[in-house]
């Protein structure tokens, strides 16, 4: 069999690399599956770890739960054939058990493990004694204290290289996401922990191809380590998550299409420039709080007037006024509907509050 020998490199250099890549199919099925996928990827030279899940936890009984251990030799061949590490999901001690026995170089805890502190400190205490880096994809509901519970068991049992996978967050109904990536999770996680290795996985934040891309751009833009992403010899017949796997090539394409951005110049002129710009925005924050401040002091104001006519504080009428006046007014300024909701809800009820607060006097 062809394959592109790599040249081996330890695990933790690997993991030092930026970007960092790491690509296999959602689940190994067969062996010629995965050593065709294996190699079809290292021929791209574009790919630093394989993955592959071989237990599936599927939301819904009924569909490929995962080949089980017998795939893991599948995978010791495919690095042996490819230079190129291997990383599976673990979700039980069992399953840490076989994935150590066959040297796995690296295992990550699912959204679906890490949403569960029983099944993360099972995971926690088998892996106690071993030496290898763990990823720990975010819980499915946007939790981040759950997210960041997980990092510190999985760190108490002496993990000393610990990486986060941000792989977006379920919603009820059908949204542009198959999960939903609320960034602003994946960026308060990276300032709690600003030492660990911080992966983005545009295939379970898509659901399906053809955003994959613009997912990819974005977390590279917001300045992530690098990527996981989900490729299949033949995706179209994936017997799990066909929709949202490519084939290597493909990802190879993608992949030469993002623009990597760096976080930092040495340039003057770039810092001069920023920081001019910088310092605007710094004004204007300032501005915009004391407008704010201004706001709610009307409206403790308000809140005394209505008090003493005995009026509630809500009035529902008033206040769809002045959604909708703000979220045309918005769109013409250039800014979105969601972040003007957003922002109107947030302005609506700090001023309930003050309202409350003075009623309660
Ligand atoms: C997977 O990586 O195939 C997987 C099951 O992911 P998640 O835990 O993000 O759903
Ligand atoms: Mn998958």
């Amino acid at each position: 069999m062809e394959a592109t020998q790599v040249h081996p490199r330890s695990i933790s250099e690997t993991l030092q690399k930026r970007p960092l890549i790491v690509s296999g199919p959602c689940s190994a099925e067969t062996e010629a599956q995965v050593i065709d996928t294996a190699t079809r990827i290292a021929k791209t030279g574009k790919v630093d770890m394989l993955r592959a899940g071989i237990w599936k936890p599927r939301t819904r009984p009924g569909s490929f739960e995962g080949i089980g251990t017998k795939g893991l030799p599948w995978l010791q061949q495919a690095k042996k054939l490819t230079g190129l590490p291997v990383a599976v999901e673990v979700a039980t001690a069992k399953q840490v058990e076989d994935a150590l026995h066959f040297d796995m170089d690296v295992v990550w805890v699912g959204a679906r493990t890490t949403v569960n502190p029983f099944s993360v400190q099972e995971v926690a205490d088998a892996l106690r004694g071993a030496d290898l880096p763990v990823l720990i994809k975010n819980p499915i509901n946007p939790d981040i204290e759950l997210w960041m519970g997980a990092v510190e068991r999985i760190a108490k049992a002496g993990i000393k290289v610990i990486g986060l996978i941000h792989r977006g967050f379920s919603s009820y109904g059908n949204t542009e996401y198959r999960n939903a990536p609320m960034w602003h999770l994946a960026i308060e996680m990276k300032r709690r922990y600003p030492e660990l290795l911080l992966l983005n996985d545009p295939s379970h934040i898509s659901g399906r191809r053809d955003i994959l891309a613009d997912v990819a751009q974005k977390a590279i833009n917001l300045d992530f380590d690098g990527l996981m992403i989900e490729s299949h010899n033949d995706p179209d017949n994936a017997w799990s998550d066909a929709k949202q796997q490519v084939t290597p090539e493909r990802l190879a394409e993608l992949l030469d299409h993002i623009i990597w951005r760096k976080e930092d110049t040495n340039s003057q002129e770039f810092h001069a420039a920023l920081d001019k710009l910088r310092q605007q925005i710094d004004h204007l924050d300032d501005e915009l709080m004391q407008l704010l401040s201004q706001r709610m002091k009307i409206a403790d104001k308000i809140g005394a007037y209505k008090k003493s006519n005995g009026i509630t504080i809500l009035q529902t009428n008033r206040w769809n006024e002045i959604l909708d006046k703000a979220v045309r007014k918005g769109e013409k300024a250039g800014l979105s509907k969601e972040f003007i909701v957003k922002y109107f809800d947030a302005v609506h009820m700090e001023s309930i509050n003050h309202q409350n607060n003075v009623m309660n006097d």
